[in-house]
């Protein structure tokens, strides 16, 4: 049996490690110094004036929905080609889930599909930025410009990746981003995430959220008994990580950008290889981007091919070669129907590319070998399959 390329998976070298082990010698191995280090690299990174480093890019999109003062009542617009969590974080904060389609030729939300989604009670757009792309972020601020909207992107994929020339976290066109640091994305710490903001008033609520609500910081006190003295204002949770996942964050930001030209390098390989290959559609590149590439999601007409996905996946396997499908449209979850009533044929776009989507293996740890291995095994699947 041979070993099976996944479709992503983390690098942690030597240097992680030795970064880790030091950081877990440290006298405080939560809520240390290692945090605010991190944050003070990713908003170097990134160029946002604040960061909120937390236990998930999960954790980050409900804070950030809460700070950004989304409430019940509410309805916040976000694509179906997504994970659970960006609709979810919209529900967490007791505001309704809306869908605006996808747009065929990038998979991101449709900025025309957003319009025809607003109501008066529209409050946030959670545009995802899938498999690093970014999304059509001029189209889309200008409408909640007009419409006095909040951004919050959901950058889950793309950390690394740039829009226009700017870093995605910037935020030259949206109130708030946030990070996923889970170990299929870009870099990892295993679990975590970030929100980056440039709104100060915000970034003081996403820190007491982040830790149980409670304040340290005289200045947003009532009164001050002493150095004990500590105040809650709102209602928060602990989505704190720790100081060796911090560590670790740093040690992995400061390779992220060669991890992105090694996958960038990649997926030329890839789209050379398959561009062409009957049926099989590779992913673009709008001019506006640079994607860092969480994912290589080919689309493939499995009906032409006369092959069902399942059977496509299986025979790949069998070269050695992972593969998956990202994502199931987030409206024909049983939990967005029964809810929230929608339902098959709502979003045709997004449906579509679901029937058409696989992601192949696509990290930087691949090595030239596995690189040319994925490239044969997929030809030779699709040839199984042709006619
Ligand atoms: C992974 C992912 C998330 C959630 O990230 P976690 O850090 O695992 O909570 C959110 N949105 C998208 C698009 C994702 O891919």
């Amino acid at each position: 049996m041979k070993k099976i390329l996944p479709y992503s998976r983390q690098w942690i070298r030597e240097k992680d490690i030795r970064t880790v082990v030091k950081a877990l010698r440290d006298d405080f191995i939560t809520t240390g110094w290692h945090i605010e280090h991190f944050e003070e690299k990713l908003r170097e990174y990134t160029g946002a004036k604040y960061a909120v480093v937390v236990s998930s890019a999960s954790a980050g999109l409900h804070i950030a929905m809460l700070a950004a003062g989304i409430k019940p009542g509410d309805e916040g617009i976000t694509t179906p080609n997504t994970f659970l969590a960006s609709a979810n974080s919209i529900c967490y904060a007791g505001a309704k889930p809306v869908f605006a389609d996808i747009d065929p030729e990038t998979k991101n939300i449709s900025p025309a599909q957003i319009e025809r989604r607003i109501t008066r009670k529209t409050k946030v757009i959670v545009p995802v930025h899938y498999a690093g792309h970014p999304c059509d972020m001029d189209a889309i601020h200008a409408i909640a410009k007009k419409r006095k909207l909040i951004i919050i992107e959901d950058a889950a994929h793309a950390v690394g990746g740039s829009y226009r020339g700017k870093k995605i976290g910037a935020l030259t066109r949206s109130d708030m981003c946030v990070f996923s640091f889970h170990a299929v994305k870009n870099m990892t710490a295993g679990e975590g995430g970030a929100v980056v903001t440039n709104n100060e008033e915000w970034y003081h609520v996403l820190r007491e959220l982040r830790s149980h609500g409670l304040t340290r910081d005289k200045a947003r006190m009532e009164k001050h008994e002493g150095r004990w003295w500590y105040e809650q204002h709102r209602l928060g949770f602990n989505y704190r990580i720790t100081d060796y996942q911090a560590m670790l964050l740093a040690s992995q930001l400061s390779d992220l950008d060669s991890f992105i030209r090694r996958k960038r390098s990649i997926v030329k390989r890839y789209d050379e290889a398959f561009d062409g290959t009957p049926h099989v559609r590779i992913p673009v590149e709008k001019e506006y981007a640079f994607s860092p590439y969480h994912l290589y999601a080919l689309e493939i007409d499995f009906n032409a091919l006369g092959v069902s996905r399942e059977a496509f996946m299986d025979a790949l396997s069998k070269e050695g070669i992972g593969s998956q499908v990202l994502y199931i449209p987030v409206h024909t979850q049983p939990y967005y129907r029964k809810n929230f009533g929608y339902k098959q044929g709502d979003y045709p776009a997004a449906e579509d590319h679901y029937q058409r989507n696989l992601a192949i293996p696509l990290y930087a740890k691949l090595s030239d070998a596995d690189v040319q291995r994925v490239i044969r095994a997929f030809t030779k699947v699709c040839r199984m399959f042709k006619g």
